[in-house]
C-alpha cells in the first residue's frame, strides 16, 4: 500500500505485543505446566501474535477478548481449548508478573526511535500498572532512568478509555503537542491497533514479527528498527 509520507513527529507504542511478551517462566509454572507441556520459548511467542491475530474484530465485552485469543493461543501450542485449559491460561494471563518481559530487540529499538526525533508515548489497553511496570523491567519511562525516555505513558485504566477508543491515541497526542496526520501508532492488534488508530486519524503500522497478517489495507512492521527507519526517512534531515 502506498502511505501518505508526511514528517512523523509522535511515535505512539503498544505495550504488550510491542514493548512487552508474556513471561514464559510465569506461563509454565502457571498455565503450560499444569496443562502437561513443554513449549519451546520461541513457540510461547508466536502464539502470542497468533491469538491476537484471531481479534481482527474488537469484541465488545473482555470474555471474548479472553476466549477468542486463548483459544488462538491454545490451539497454536496443540493444546486443545477446554474449559480447565482456558481457565488456567486465563489466570496466568491476569497475574500481575505476565507481562513483565521485555520483548526481544525492544531495548535497541526503542533507542533508535528516539534517536529520530520524534515524540514518544505508550498507550495501552492496561491495569493501572502500565507505566510502573515498564519503568521497572528498564524498557522505558517518562524522564530519565534506566530505560528510554518517553514524554507519556496513557493507561486505558487511568484514564478511563480504552483502545480501539480513538479517544486514548488523542489523549496521547494532546499530551504531546502533535496532529493525528503527524503520528504513527505501533501495535500489534488489528482491531484494538490499527483500526482504532485509523479512527482516531492516526497511520497505523501493524506490528507483525512472525507476518502473520496478510491485509493489504494497512502497512507492516516486523520489528522497532523497522518502525525507526520509516519515521527518520519521513523527516527532514537537520
Ligand atoms: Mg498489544
Amino acid at each position: 500500500m502506498q502511505s501518505i509520507v508526511r514528517p512523523v513527529e509522535a511515535v505512539l507504542l503498544d505495550a504488550g505485543g510491542v514493548l512487552v511478551l508474556p513471561h514464559h517462566e510465569v506461563l509454565a509454572v502457571h498455565a503450560l505446566g499444569p496443562l502437561g507441556i513443554v513449549p519451546e520459548p520461541e513457540e510461547l511467542d508466536r502464539a502470542h501474535y497468533v491469538g491476537g491475530h484471531a481479534l481482527q474484530v474488537w469484541p465488545d465485552d473482555e470474555e471474548t477478548i479472553f476466549a477468542k485469543w486463548n483459544r488462538a493461543y491454545l490451539e497454536h501450542l496443540g493444546v486443545e481449548a477446554n474449559p480447565e485449559s482456558m481457565r488456567l491460561l486465563k489466570g496466568a494471563f491476569q497475574r500481575l508478573d505476565m507481562w513483565t518481559r521485555p520483548a526481544p530487540g525492544v531495548h535497541d529499538g526503542l533507542a533508535a526511535i528516539a534517536g529520530t526525533g520524534a515524540r514518544l508515548a505508550v498507550v495501552s489497553n492496561a491495569d493501572g500498572q502500565a507505566e510502573e511496570m515498564l519503568r521497572d523491567i528498564g524498557v522505558c519511562q517518562v524522564g530519565m532512568g534506566r530505560g528510554t525516555p518517553v514524554d507519556a505513558v496513557i493507561d486505558s485504566t487511568v484514564v478511563g478509555v480504552a483502545k480501539p477508543d480513538p479517544r486514548i491515541f488523542h489523549i496521547a497526542l494532546e499530551r504531546l503537542g502533535v496532529a493525528p496526520e503527524r503520528a504513527v501508532h505501533v501495535g500489534d492488534l488489528i482491531g484494538a491497533d490499527v483500526v482504532g488508530a485509523r479512527t482516531a486519524g492516526v497511520r497505523p503500522l501493524h506490528f507483525d514479527p512472525i507476518g502473520i497478517c496478510t491485509a493489504d489495507d494497512h502497512e507492516h512492521v516486523a520489528n522497532l528498527t523497522d518502525v525507526a527507519e520509516l519515521v527518520a526517512a519521513s523527516r527532514p534531515r537537520s
